[in-house]
């Protein structure tokens, strides 16, 4: 039987405005500053309504707590703003999958109760005590904060590995960024999309530059571990990578165009 093809639709939910480029390019073009999208992405196929990650939350959040940030997040690119231009309401998503735990990924989960989140088990327990460098970046009880993906209300559905969520839709393990990040494979008409959250922070890291088969992220944890992802990924079958941070992203509003 033929699976299930979707659509994807990039969302935009606000942007850092000066980025340091080399935080999404291991240490190549420091002092490069660019745009750099917040997304989430609306998978539709099948009757069914995915999300993947669900953004930041406001612009006095990233003022309060990730300071070193600039940012744009003006009121109306909200996600459930941006969900109601696509004439969906939170009840209408029928899950969520996390890319991973970092705070500009799960920060609106607490807008879908009772909604699954499919997640990593080796990203929430590391979620649960990272390193003090990252307490902000989880938004973990060490530094005073309430995780949003812990608190959200939702059904934490934790996977161990790779895994078919639903026909159509499926999670491969690519630790390195953090350690229990994963990339979402969806099928398409136009055959296998990946949505790569922060493994490929922007193109960049997947195509490579003059010196490297393939960049890894300025924010990571292990680069053994992150070039045994990239050589994983290397033998995915997929024709079209969404990268988590990039501009470029957003020249389609749906894939496959
Ligand atoms: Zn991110």
């Amino acid at each position: 039987m033929n699976k299930p093809t979707y659509t994807i639709k990039p969302l935009y939910l606000g942007e850092m405005t000066r980025y340091e480029k080399s935080m999404h390019t291991f240490t190549f073009d420091y002092g490069v500053k660019m745009h750099s999208p917040y997304l989430a992405f609306l998978v539709q196929g099948d009757g069914k309504n995915i999300l993947v990650d669900t953004g930041p939350k406001n612009l006095e959040v990233i003022k309060r707590y990730h300071s070193h940030v600039e940012a744009d997040v003006p009121p109306e690119v909200h996600l459930l703003k941006v969900l109601e231009k696509h004439g969906l309401k939170p009840e209408d998503i029928d899950f969520i999958i996390c890319t991973h735990l970092h705070w500009d990924h799960c920060q609106n989960n607490d807008c879908f109760p009772s909604k699954k989140v499919y997640t990593q088990k080796r990203e929430v327990l590391y979620a649960i005590n990272p390193v003090e460098l990252h307490w902000y970046t989880y938004e973990s009880p060490q530094c005073g904060l309430t995780p949003v993906w812990a608190s959200a209300g939702t059904k934490l559905v934790v996977l161990d590995g790779d895994e078919e969520i639903i026909p159509g839709i499926e999670v491969f393990l690519t630790p390195g960024h953090t350690p229990g990040s994963q990339c979402v494979r969806v099928n398409t008409e136009d055959g296998y999309y990946l949505i790569a959250g922060d493994t490929v922070n922007i193109y960049e890291n997947w195509e490579g530059n003059a010196k490297y088969h393939h960049v890894p992220a300025g924010i990571h944890v292990d680069l053994r571990e992150y070039e045994e992802t990239f050589k994983k990924m290397d033998k995915i079958d997929f024709k079209v990578i969404l990268p988590g941070h990039d501009m470029k992203v957003l020249e389609h509003s749906v894939y496959p165009y």
